[in-house]
């Protein structure tokens, strides 16, 4: 089931609407603030986050700004009790996929997620598999022989390329590019660390990613 992260500072709000989400069948996980709700969103594979406006420490406006110019094409909910035109356009403006305003009845929260996450699945299947490994790419899940992978958001991203070029090399600084932004100070050995822990987690039945010495990194296709 999709998991969705919810940014919310008032506590009894935050906790209802996670029941309810929850009741629903979504993975839920809780930021109450907008520095963690950014460290959240960046480092875990959401497939949808709502967004509070009025954060304690910054506005969600300046969240959701920073998370579209780090790349994050994640769909985003604005949940606000402001309601001017000049706030929903800001926050359209900003890339966000849909507006609620608060307060809101739960059952049009639901049909609201219910329908940005069919639409970032597309009408397509989104389920690409490899071997065992199965990766639904509009909810952000991937399972081998149906166990869960519990994947980091960099750890998702490498191993969607790896995927879309199953059988074939992905060379090395393909993957750096792809995955890290140009101001991000990055590790040398940051793609071994992530493909360490991949096949970590893909063993034993998961799909081999193999090391092709000077070249890159290559997913077996059978
Ligand atoms: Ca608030």
């Amino acid at each position: 089931m999709a998991r969705i992260l919810l940014v919310e500072d008032e506590a009894p709000l935050a906790r209802a609407i996670a029941a309810s989400l929850r009741t629903a069948g979504y993975a839920v996980d809780v930021a109450d603030d907008g520095e963690s709700g950014l460290e959240m969103a960046l480092d875990e594979p959401f497939a949808l986050i709502t967004l509070d406006v009025g954060l304690p420490d910054m506005s969600g406006f300046d969240v959701l700004r920073t998370l579209r110019a780090r790349g994050l094409a994640t769909p985003v909910l604005i949940l606000t009790a402001r309601d001017t035109v000049d706030d929903r356009v800001t926050g359209l403006d900003l890339g966000a996929d849909d507006y609620l305003l608060k307060p809101f009845e739960v059952s049009e929260l639901l049909a609201r997620i219910r329908a940005l996450l069919r639409r970032s699945v597309g009408q397509a299947s989104s389920v690409v598999e490899v071997g065992a490994l199965a990766m639904d790419l509009g909810r952000a899940s991937a399972t081998v022989n149906g166990r869960t992978l519990d994947l980091r958001r960099r750890e998702w991203a490498v191993l969607e390329r790896l995927v879309a070029k199953a059988g074939k090399v992905v060379p090395k600084e393909r993957l750096l590019s792809e995955i890290f932004s140009y101001d991000e100070v990055v590790a040398p050995n940051a793609i071994e660390v992530y493909i360490a822990r991949l096949r970590r987690k893909l063993e034993p039945d998961g799909p081999a990613i193999r090391t092709i010495r000077g070249l890159g990194y290559m997913l077996d296709a059978d």
